[in-house]
C-alpha cells in the first residue's frame, strides 16, 4: 500500500426523508436563534414556506442566489444579514445557493446549515468559487465548510430528469477524479467507488420513474459520498477544464461536467490504470470512458459542447486557458492533447484514447 495523508473534515450530517423538520432543532443546536434563509429566485416559494414554518427563528429571506456566486450578490446578502441581525444562514438549494451561504460565512463567520436539493456536493466541501468581473476564482478554506447538512430526499423529488442526470454525473466526476488524485487515500477511494456505483444504478431508475423514492435516496447518498471525495482530495484535468469552460464561456455547470467527463476519463486511461479499473467495476462496464459516455447518452443528456452553445472558435482560447496555469494530472498535459480532448468534446463523439 502507498503511504498517504488523510484529513477528515468535520461535518454534522442529517440524512433521510422528512428531515427538513429538523431545521429548527439544528439552528438551536448551533446556539443560534435568527437565520437568514437563502435560495435562488426559482426556489423562492420553497424557502418562504420553510421560513414561515420557522417563525421567530427566521430573520429574513434572501432569494437571489445565482450560478458561479457573483460577489455583488454575496455582498448584498451580507448587508441583508447585518440589517436583519441574523446569526446564521440556512441555504436551501443546489450548489449556487450553497455557494452564497459559504460566501456569507467567509465574510462574516456565521455558521451555515445547508439543505441540498441537487447532487452538486458543495455542502460537504471547504471550497468556494466566486466570480468577480467575469473571472471565477476558487478558494479552499475551513472557514467556508458548512457546520450542518440536512439531506432530505423529499426535496429532490422535484428535480427534473435532465437536471437529475447532469447533476448526478457532476457528482460522479468528483469521485472519478478522487480515484486518481495525487493525494488520494484508501478511505476516499472506497467512498468514491460506492458513490459511482450508487449513482450510476440510481439514475436510470429515476429517469424511468421520477417518483422512485428508493432510487432518489440512493442518488442523494451518492451525492454525499462523491461530494465528500471532492472535499477531501485534490481534483485534476476534468474539474480544471470545466471550471474554465463554465467561468470563461458561461457554460452551464452540471451539463458541462456531463459532456467533459468521458473525455477526461479517456485522457487519463493509461496513466491511472487502477482508478480506471475501479471506475469500470463501479459502472459495470469494460471501458470506463465509453461506459460513462453511453450512460449519459442513454439517459438523454447533452453529450457535446456544441449543443451547450460553445462556439467552435472558442476551442483555441479554451486550450490556451487550460494550459496557462499548469497543474497536476495523471497524464501529463500537452497543448495538442488538450486541444484534441476539447475537439472531441465539442463534437460529442465517442471518447477514445488520446495517445
Ligand atoms: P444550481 O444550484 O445552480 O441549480 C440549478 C437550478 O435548479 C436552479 O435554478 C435551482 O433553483 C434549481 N433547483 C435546484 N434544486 C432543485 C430541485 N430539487 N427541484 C427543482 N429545481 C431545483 O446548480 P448546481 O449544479 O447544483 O450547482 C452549480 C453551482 O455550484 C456552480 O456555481 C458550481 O461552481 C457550484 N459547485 C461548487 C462546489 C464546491 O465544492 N464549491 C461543488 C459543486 C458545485
Amino acid at each position: 500500500m502507498k503511504p498517504f495523508t488523510y484529513n477528515a473534515l468535520p461535518a454534522r450530517v442529517v440524512f433521510g426523508s422528512g428531515t427538513i423538520a429538523e431545521v429548527a432543532t439544528e439552528i438551536r443546536r448551533l446556539g443560534c436563534s435568527r437565520a437568514l434563509m437563502l435560495s435562488t429566485r426559482g426556489q423562492k416559494l420553497q424557502i418562504e414556506k420553510l421560513a414561515s414554518r420557522l417563525g421567530e427563528l427566521c430573520a429574513g429571506v434572501f432569494s437571489e442566489a445565482a450560478m458561479h456566486t457573483p460577489i455583488e450578490i454575496s455582498e448584498k446578502a451580507v448587508r441583508k444579514l447585518q440589517k436583519t441581525n441574523a446569526d446564521c444562514v440556512v441555504a436551501l438549494g443546489g450548489g449556487s445557493t450553497t455557494g452564497l451561504g459559504k460566501a456569507i460565512a467567509l465574510r462574516t463567520g456565521v455558521p451555515q446549515i445547508v439543505i441540498p436539493t441537487t447532487y452538486a456536493g458543495s455542502e460537504v466541501t471547504p471550497i468556494l468559487g466566486e466570480t468577480e468581473a467575469g473571472v471565477k476564482r476558487t478558494l479552499r478554506s475551513p472557514d467556508v465548510l458548512p457546520e450542518t447538512v440536512i439531506y432530505d430526499v423529499d426535496l429532490t423529488m422535484s428535480l427534473t430528469a435532465p437536471l437529475t442526470v447532469t447533476s448526478g454525473i457532476n457528482a460522479m466526476a468528483h469521485a472519478v477524479e478522487a480515484l486518481y488524485a495525487k493525494d488520494g487515500n484508501p478511505l476516499t477511494s472506497l467512498l468514491a467507488e460506492q458513490g459511482i456505483t450508487a449513482m450510476s444504478k440510481a439514475l436510470p431508475q429515476i429517469c424511468q420513474d421520477p417518483a422512485n423514492k428508493a432510487a432518489r435516496t440512493h442518488a442523494l447518498y451518492a451525492a454525499w459520498a462523491c461530494g465528500t471525495c471532492l472535499g477531501t482530495v485534490g481534483m485534476a484535468l476534468h474539474h480544471k477544464l470545466c471550471h474554465t469552460l463554465g467561468g470563461t464561456f458561461n457554460l452551464p455547470h452540471s451539463e458541462t461536467h456531463t459532456v467533459v467527463l468521458p473525455y477526461a476519463i479517456a485522457f487519463n486511461c493509461r496513466a491511472a490504470p487502477e482508478a480506471m479499473h475501479t471506475i469500470a467495476r463501479a459502472l459495470g462496464v469494460e471501458d470506463p470512458a465509453r461506459g460513462m459516455y453511453e450512460l449519459a447518452k442513454s439517459l438523454g443528456a447533452v453529450t457535446s459542447l456544441r449543443e451547450l452553445g460553445m462556439a467552435e472558435s472558442a476551442i483555441e482560447e479554451a486550450t490556451d486557458l487550460a494550459m496557462a496555469n499548469p497543474y497536476w494530472n495523471p497524464e501529463p498535459l500537452t497543448r495538442d492533447s488538450i486541444q484534441l480532448l476539447l475537439r472531441q468534446a465539442y463534437a460529442g463523439e465517442s471518447p477514445r484514447s488520446f495517445r
